[in-house]
């Protein structure tokens, strides 16, 4: 096996046994951004000199007889909306073209303790509106099992690098659904954690109450071991919930025993895609053939998670994205005589369109007079997504449904219609809204060869549980093996 094809778990052993060298698993990683990257544009950046330095601090470490971290050598790529102390932090915006954060995002900060090495960033939508980073300020990323088709977004260059096996595992944010539908577009495993479980400190801010970060990994193991090295309590993020890690790469080893999976009638049947509803249909029977008990469950508000999500994310993002204006942070604009001016210059020129129509959006909804019709009335029907959630989870311990209604969409296909693309989100928005954990996991392919990814959606804290319902369709089935032609 080559040194690109291994597990993160398999790296970390070789290396802490010195079997390999983590300088030689960065050089391998560097080849393949070298010979692929040009193609499939994950990255935004990538810093050889720097890699192979931190590389080589991880082979002396052991070489002294330290204890190596839960990552020693393991290549790791991350989305470019994370600070990284000393290395460019775009978001992918123009406005941040030449922003170079002063310390490292908490994740980072994890990363480097668990001897890591970080490759690179990756591209996104930029600050992370969209659902196939069309919307980068600089280029898009291509999906690997199908250079016309998007990967997803709005972490497409986190889940396309992992596809084609430049880097085992990568660290991707979700606000709506942007790690799990690029995971189900590129066929590897992506999660969004509870609400709180992972530390945003440094996560350059979209919609403080839905931003989640997480990992995307090629199977069940790696993601485990990444959560548990990304989940540690972190007071500089307040809403980061001081709990303690639970072990999961140990608790996954453990069947989940009498498992029920709810199985919600809305996210079935009108819009799905027949070969995406196929694909899941098909693992529910590896499910039923596994003794697991099947129940049909009712999400009734799920109708109304799109509309809520975008008076939600957009008003905050109105408020968030206020600090880009040519002085606190960003590009300043040349043309500008007063102050006004100067701010509105340097915002016209810095934000791409997709930004621009959400801030709009977002201060809209906001205004005097309109609070209590858009964002308070959002606010209240959030709340009921959220019940109908406790209501399901009262009869079930997971939630098994398509992570996107449709396969990897053609490149340049919904980029006239954003209304069409905020319907990419249709399935992963409702568990933003209720602040619940879920992943998106591969389970087969389109008549055409294109991905086709499945969610598991968990109660509130029990990553356990969905991590170990996914390890048993992983356990009976292949779709997690395949590799894109490209890898
Ligand atoms: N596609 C959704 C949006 O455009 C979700 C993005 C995300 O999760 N960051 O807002």
């Amino acid at each position: 096996m080559e040194l690109h094809e291994l597990s993160a778990a398999d790296i970390r052993n070789e290396v802490t046994s010195r079997e390999v060298s983590a300088v030689d698993v960065a050089k391998a990683a560097l080849a393949r951004v070298a010979a692929l990257d040009p193609k499939i544009k994950a990255f935004m950046h990538v810093n050889e000199a720097l890699v192979l330095e931190v590389a080589k601090a991880v082979d002396e470490k052991i070489a002294a007889g330290n204890e190596a971290g839960k990552l020693a050598g393991v290549p790791v790529a991350v989305k470019d909306n994370m600070c990284t102390i000393g290395q460019p932090t775009t978001c992918s915006s123009k406005i941040l073209q030449n922003f170079m954060p002063p310390y490292d995002a908490h994740v980072v900060e994890r990363l480097r303790a668990e001897d890591a090495v970080i490759i690179g960033k990756t591209n996104l939508d930029e600050f992370a509106m969209g659902s196939s980073t069309e919307n980068s300020g600089f280029f898009t990323t291509r999906n690997p099992w199908n250079l016309d088709r998007v990967p997803g977004g709005s972490s497409g260059g986190s889940a396309a690098a992992v596809a084609a096996g430049i880097v085992p595992l990568s660290i991707g944010s979700d606000t709506g659904g942007s790690i799990r539908q690029p995971a189900g577009f590129c066929s590897v495993y992506g999660m969004k954690p509870t609400y709180g479980r992972v530390s945003r400190y440094g996560l350059v801010a979209f919609a403080s109450s839905l931003d989640q970060i997480g990992p995307f990994a090629r199977n069940i193991v790696d993601t485990a071991l990444l959560l548990e090295v990304l989940s540690k309590p972190d007071k500089r993020d307040s809403t980061c919930a001081d709990l303690d890690v639970p072990p999961y790469c140990a608790e996954i080893e453990q069947a989940p025993e009498g498992l029920k999976i709810g199985i919600p009638k809305e996210y079935f049947g009108e819009g799905i895609e027949p070969d995406v509803e196929a694909a899941v249909c098909a693992a529910m029977e590896v499910y039923r053939d596994a003794g697991v008990e099947l129940i049909d469950i009712s999400l009734p508000h799920t109708e109304y998670a799109v509309a809520t999500y975008y008076i939600v994310a957009t008003a905050e993002a109105s408020s968030n994205l206020a600090r880009y204006d040519g002085v606190h942070y960003g590009h300043r604009s040349e043309q500008a005589g007063d102050i006004i001016e100067m701010y509105s210059a340097s915002r016209a020129e810095g934000f791409g369109d997709e930004v621009k129509r959400r801030i709009m959006l977002g201060t809209f909804a906001l205004s005097s007079g309109y609070y209590d019709a858009y964002y308070l009335r959002a606010s209240k029907v959030r709340n009921l997504i959220k019940m109908d959630f406790d209501a399901a989870f009262e009869k079930v311990d997971c939630i098994l449904c398509p992570t996107s209604p449709t396969e990897p969409f053609k490149i340049g296909d919904r980029t006239d219609d954003p209304l069409q693309m905020y319907l990419s989100d249709v399935l992963t928005i409702p568990t933003n809204l209720a602040g619940l954990p879920g992943i998106s996991i591969p389970c087969g392919f389109t008549k055409g060869g294109l991905p086709v990814g499945m969610q598991i959606l968990g109660k509130q804290f029990d990553e356990t549980t969905i991590l170990r319902a996914a390890k048993v369709f992983e356990d009976r089935t292949d779709h997690h093996k395949k590799r894109p032609e490209i890898m």
